[in-house]
């Protein structure tokens, strides 16, 4: 199902009325890691949609690495979504962890993101496929370009075929980046498939300084949005603030990325 092969045409993906895909303009999808309050999330918010994003993210469900870390606001952290969509118009991406939130999370969010750690949730995958709401799925960490595609068809196989594929980083032997960024996927898993493609550059990188340049990067290199985190205050972040873009330099990317777009 995910196959070009049996699948021609090339899937664009509708979030509450932002055309995702080929052909399509690039998105952004701008936002702190994890929502830690309303009034850092509203601010974020209205930020990022001033400066052109698309769309908003925010973790409300967190997949840390230690139980003592941050673990989200989780209901709260998607009521205070709803509230900056109110406040902006923007959709909302959010991450669902387990298949018994699939149901709550799908009422606040917009695109449901699946994260790198549960890319091989089948029961996870096989709920979303049961759901009309899109899906954001993101590439597991040790996972081949055969591995995700295989993910992915598990949440066609339910039926729902609004599935956006997104490349974070891969791990590898490298550790002066966090991730390995692999952006020759964005190509190859377009010639095998017709989902979109986006690229995190924030998760792939751990360095804000390096989020812009691969986000042109991976616009080159075809792929149909970056997904980017930002923070008012990144050294207070409650998660990923090395990663987080500030305010200044959420700006800086939005238009370097407008230039970039109109040379594509
Ligand atoms: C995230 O987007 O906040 C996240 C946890 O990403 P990943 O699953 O790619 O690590
Ligand atoms: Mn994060």
């Amino acid at each position: 199902l995910v196959s070009r092969d049996f699948h021609p045409d090339n899937t664009i993906v509708d979030v509450a009325g932002v055309k995702i895909g080929e052909g399509e303009r690039p998105v952004v999808v701008g936002g702190p890691c994890a929502v830690e309050s309303e009034e850092q999330i509203l601010k974020t918010a209205r930020f990022v949609k001033q400066c052109g994003a698309d769309l908003l993210r925010g973790g409300a469900f967190k997949p840390r690495t230690g139980p003592h870390t941050f673990q989200g606001l989780r209901e709260e952290g998607l009521k205070l979504l709803a509230k900056a969509r109110t406040a902006t118009g923007l959709p909302i991406v959010t991450e669902v962890m387990s298949p018994d939130n699939v149901a709550l999370v799908a009422e606040y969010a917009d695109l449901l993101q699946v994260g790198a750690r549960n890319m091989q949730n089948f029961d996870l995958l096989r709920e979303l496929g049961r759901i009309r709401k899109p899906i954001l799925l993101k590439r597991g960490m040790s996972a081949t370009i055969e591995e995700f595609l295989a993910a992915a068809e598990y949440i066609l196989a339910e039926g729902n075929d609004q599935v956006i594929l997104c490349e974070r980083g891969i791990r590898t032997f490298e550790t002066a980046t966090r991730n390995t960024l692999d952006l020759a996927m964005v190509p190859l898993v377009k010639e095998l498939t017709h989902l979109p493609v986006m690229v995190d550059p924030s998760h792939a990188t751990g360095k804000r300084s390096l989020v812009t340049p691969m986000s042109k990067a991976a616009l080159v290199a075809g792929a149909h949005g970056v997904l980017v985190e930002v923070h008012p205050e990144p050294e207070k972040a409650l998660s990923d603030g090395p990663q987080s873009l500030t305010f200044p330099g959420f700006e800086a990317l939005m238009a370097d990325l407008k230039k970039l777009r109109n040379c594509l």
